[in-house]
């Protein structure tokens, strides 16, 4: 049930089925759009205690604003073929969520928007997502091991393209997002504490994982 079984189980999360009338693809994308606002409100409070320990604490705020305003358009969203409705996605969190992360999950999306075909298998997706993290790297002009939302991005990825089901996927997300707990802040408002951002987790890394576990619930539970 939980699991990334076979292409169809990612195929059938943003995309019109053969045979199946293009409700079904709205219907979807709609659902992982409510399904990630949700998460990112309960967690809130917790995205924002973490940015708090080592960063100026609206992470959690932030998040919720651009989710949010996302909701409120799912169903538009919903009706647009996957690649337009990514890009309309990122488009609406670069505008809304704001801070250092906004551009970048922004940018995530669109890019994975751009890079995305509109009946995609897994190979397509992790190749896509591939091409999304390079944006995201170079506009954040950060990488992997700096403790940020890459860390917990790239081994998604590499997880993605190992063939793991969702359920590993969701749970590598979350080992990622504590590893970087001993990391030293080389991006970002962290950054600048220097050693002392040592033994706190990234917000971003964070509500990234949160992120995967929510979408890979729901993309696996269609397997
Ligand atoms: P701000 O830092 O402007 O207050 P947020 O608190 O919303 O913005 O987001 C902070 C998160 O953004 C960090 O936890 C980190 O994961 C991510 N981040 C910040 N700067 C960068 C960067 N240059 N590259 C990648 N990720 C970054
Ligand atoms: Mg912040």
């Amino acid at each position: 049930m939980d699991q990334l079984s076979d292409d169809r189980s990612f195929a059938t999360a943003g995309k019109v089925q053969p045979g199946n009338s293009a409700d079904m693809t709205a219907l979807d994308l709609s659902r992982l759009i409510t399904a990630a606002a949700d998460t990112i409100a309960d967690h809130a409070e917790e995205l924002t205690a973490l940015d708090q320990a080592i960063g100026d604490g609206d992470h959690g705020l932030n998040m919720k604003r651009g989710f949010e305003a996302v909701r409120t358009e799912a169903d538009a969203f919903a009706a647009k073929p996957l690649p337009e409705a990514l890009k309309a996605i990122g488009t609406k969190l670069v505008m809304t969520v704001g801070g250092a992360s906004g551009p970048l999950f922004g940018t995530l999306f669109l890019a994975l928007g751009r890079e995305i075909s509109a009946d995609p298998d897994r190979a397509d997706l992790t190749a896509a997502f591939g091409k999304a993290i390079e944006a995201v790297a170079a506009r954040g002009k950060s990488q992997v091991g700096q403790k940020t939302l890459l860390d917990v991005l790239q081994p998604v990825h590499d997880a993605l393209a190992g063939g793991m089901t969702a359920a590993e996927i969701a749970d590598i997300a979350d080992a990622a997002a504590e590893a970087t707990v001993p990391m030293k802040a080389l991006r970002g408002r962290a950054s600048f504490l220097g050693d002392r951002s040592i033994g706190h987790m990234d917000a971003g890394a964070r509500s990234t994982a949160l992120l995967v576990r929510t979408l890979a619930h729901i993309i696996g539970d269609k397997g």
